[in-house]
């Protein structure tokens, strides 16, 4: 077995900036413009506004299909970040990830990536976990919400019918990494080699209860209503995993962590597509 294609080069991501203090959302966007616009097969679309906050309440997406692998279509993951808009780390790290798969595409083969660098632009501008309305849209999925961010996203998870979904937060209660692996049994199998390739930046918490839950060695099953997640039709249901930084650690380490943690989970999936084509 091939060993895990995790931090096989740094250099791609020393072209990308640092995490500015001033303009959180204006910063992260014009980041990922510039790396459009440096790789035109990254393809940015601008899905809507979330309102309140003029020009800063763009919801953009911005879509990668890595080299056709040996077997039959792309695997197409759904990638999010910034729900709560006082956990930029996550949107960060998606453009790192971007940045590279585009320096090595053969990292991204057989997958097709759609990034949602932030999910909750007027949270981000504000620096709070909600949105402008006061409300936590990681709990208004799927339950007839009016915010525009939840009904652009819904819209987004119906058209798109991903394959997997990925949900980059980070927890202030937490000491360390965990996350939540729902839907598919794949979810937990590619969970597991993430959080383990992440802790080489920031410690795995191994509580026996995590956010309320019962949690095995950082892994949750169950989670709140309402979160991110697939319409309740689609068949066959995606993989759904929300991968989770300890928010008071600096916020270089949750990036490096989260980016670490995709690039684990990917190389796993690439080998588990691998060994499906050659039974
Ligand atoms: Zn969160």
């Amino acid at each position: 077995m091939p060993a895990l294609l995790v931090s096989a080069d740094p250099a791609p991501l020393a072209t990308v900036p640092a995490m500015p203090t001033v303009d959180p959302l204006g910063s992260l966007l014009d980041a990922f413009l510039s790396l459009s616009a440096e790789h035109p097969e990254l393809l940015g679309f601008t899905l809507g506004r979330s309102g309140g906050a003029g020009e800063g309440g763009a919801l953009v997406r911005y879509t990668w299909k890595g080299p056709r692998g040996g077997g039959t279509g792309r695997v197409k993951l759904g990638l999010f970040a910034g729900i709560h808009g006082d956990e930029p780390a996550g949107g960060w790290a998606l453009l790192d990830f971007a940045a590279a798969l585009l320096a090595r595409p053969e990292l991204g083969e057989g997958f097709e990536f759609v990034f949602y660098p932030c999910c909750n632009p007027t949270g981000l501008v504000l620096g709070t976990r909600f949105n402008s309305a006061g409300l936590d849209l990681n709990r208004e999925f799927w339950r007839g919400s009016a915010q525009p961010e939840v009904r652009l996203l819904e819209h987004e998870l119906d058209l798109q019918s991903f394959d997997g979904l990925i949900a980059l937060h980070a927890d202030d209660t937490s000491h360390g990494l965990y996350g939540y692996a729902r839907g598919r049994l794949l979810a937990e199998e590619l969970l597991r080699p993430a959080l383990a390739a992440a802790s080489a930046v920031l410690p795995a918490n191994h509580d026996s209860v995590i956010d309320g839950f019962p949690a095995e060695r950082g892994l949750i099953r169950d989670c709140f209503c309402g979160v991110l997640a697939a319409p309740a039709g689609q068949r066959p249901q995606p993989f759904d995993i929300i991968f989770e930084t300890p928010a008071l650690e600096p916020l270089a380490a949750q990036r490096s962590a989260a980016v670490l943690g995709l690039q684990a989970l990917v190389a796993t999936h690439r080998r588990f597509i691998s060994y499906a084509d050659g039974l």
